[in-house]
C-alpha cells in the first residue's frame, strides 16, 4: 500500500496478463521510443514527444505535467501503449490504465483473492504434506496486516532461509515486515524435569535466536510460551491449524516422513477463539 502513496494523482498502466505495473512518465515514452533522456529541457521534451508519439500537442504537454492533466488523456495514451509497449515481464501488449487509488484497491482485492484461493472459503480445505508448506508461504506473501504464528519449535538448521529472518534478511517474513505487516511469533515448550539434553539445547538455541530477532523491527513481536499447537492466523482472517510445525520442518517428504495434515479456512467464529488464546500480546 505504501508503494503508491507518494504518487497521488499519477497514472499507472498494468499488464492485463501478468499484473506488471508501472507509472506513466515521460521517461517511459523515451524508453519506448528508444531515446536517451539526458539533458532535455521542457521544450525539447514537448518536441520529442510530439515527434515521437504523434500525439496532439496538448497531450504531450499533459504527459510532461503529469497527474490530473495526464489522466484526462488516459484512454488515448493507453491505446498508443497497447500498440507499442511490450510488457517487460511477459511480453504481451495489453495494458489498462489506473489511478493510484484504484490500483491500491485492486492490489488489496488481488491479495484477498489469492488468500481465498488457499483458504477455501467458508468450507475448510485440508492440506497434506508438501501442500501445507505451500499454503503457509502463500499466506506470508499475501498477508496485508498481520502474520501470527504459534509453534512449539523453531529449528534453525531445518527451516529454509526462504522463511526465517536470519543472515541475509532475504526471507518471506522480512519481506512482510518491510510491507509494514506485523509479525507475532509465540513459541516454546515449558521446561520439564524429564527433558533430555537435546531438547534442552534446542530450547536454549531458540531463546538466543529469538533474542537476536527481537530487535529487527518494531512490528515483530516474539513471546516465549508453552504451546504444542501449531497455528497460523493471517490478517486475523485466515487460519491454518494442524500437525505441521511451520518453523521447524522444511517440508521435504520421503517415504519415511510422518504424515502431516493442516486445516485451512477463514471462518471467523473459529478463528477468534484461537487468536484470543494465542496472540493477545
Ligand atoms: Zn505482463
Amino acid at each position: 500500500m505504501g508503494l503508491f502513496s507518494k504518487n497521488k494523482g499519477s497514472l499507472f498502466i498494468r499488464c492485463t496478463h501478468c499484473g506488471y505495473t508501472t507509472k506513466v512518465t515521460k521517461e517511459l515514452f523515451a524508453k519506448i521510443l528508444g531515446a536517451a533522456t539526458v539533458g532535455f529541457g521542457f521544450k525539447a521534451w514537448v518536441g520529442f514527444l510530439f515527434a515521437g508519439t504523434g500525439f496532439a500537442m496538448a497531450i504531450c504537454i499533459a504527459i510532461l505535467a503529469g497527474g490530473v492533466a495526464m489522466m484526462a488523456y488516459a484512454k488515448t495514451i493507453v491505446e498508443w501503449l497497447n500498440k507499442r509497449y511490450s510488457c517487460p515481464q511477459c511480453s504481451n501488449k495489453s495494458w489498462d490504465t489506473y489511478e493510484e487509488s484504484e490500483l491500491e484497491l485492486l492490489d488489496q482485492k488481488e491479495q484477498e483473492e489469492d488468500m481465498k484461493e488457499f483458504f477455501g472459503g467458508e468450507d475448510t480445505v485440508v492440506y497434506f504434506d508438501e501442500k501445507i508448506r505451500v499454503a503457509f508461504e502463500a499466506g506470508i506473501k499475501h498477508a496485508q496486516s498481520e502474520i501470527a504464528i504459534a509453534v512449539p519449535f523453531i529449528n534453525k538448521s531445518i527451516i529454509s532461509e526462504k522463511i526465517t529472518l536470519k543472515e541475509t534478511l532475504q526471507s518471506l517474513i522480512v519481506d512482510a515486515l518491510k510491507r509494514n505487516v506485523k509479525v507475532k511469533i509465540l513459541y516454546g515448550m515449558k521446561k520439564n524435569t524429564s527433558d533430555d539434553p537435546a531438547l534442552q539445547q534446542a530450547r536454549q538455541d531458540m531463546k538466543s535466536f529469538f533474542a537476536e530477532l527481537r530487535h529487527l523491527s518494531k512490528n515483530l513481536k516474539i513471546k516465549e510460551g508453552n504451546v504444542h499447537s501449531k497455528v497460523v492466523i493471517y490478517d486475523k482472517k485466515y487460519m491454518l491449524t494442524g500437525s505441521f510445525n511451520y518453523l521447524s520442518f522444511g517440508g521435504k517428504y520421503d517415504k519415511n516422513t510422518r504424515k502431516e495434515a493442516t486445516n485451512a479456512h477463514y471462518e471467523q467464529k473459529r478463528i477468534k477463539p484461537f487468536y484470543e488464546e494465542y496472540f493477545n500480546f
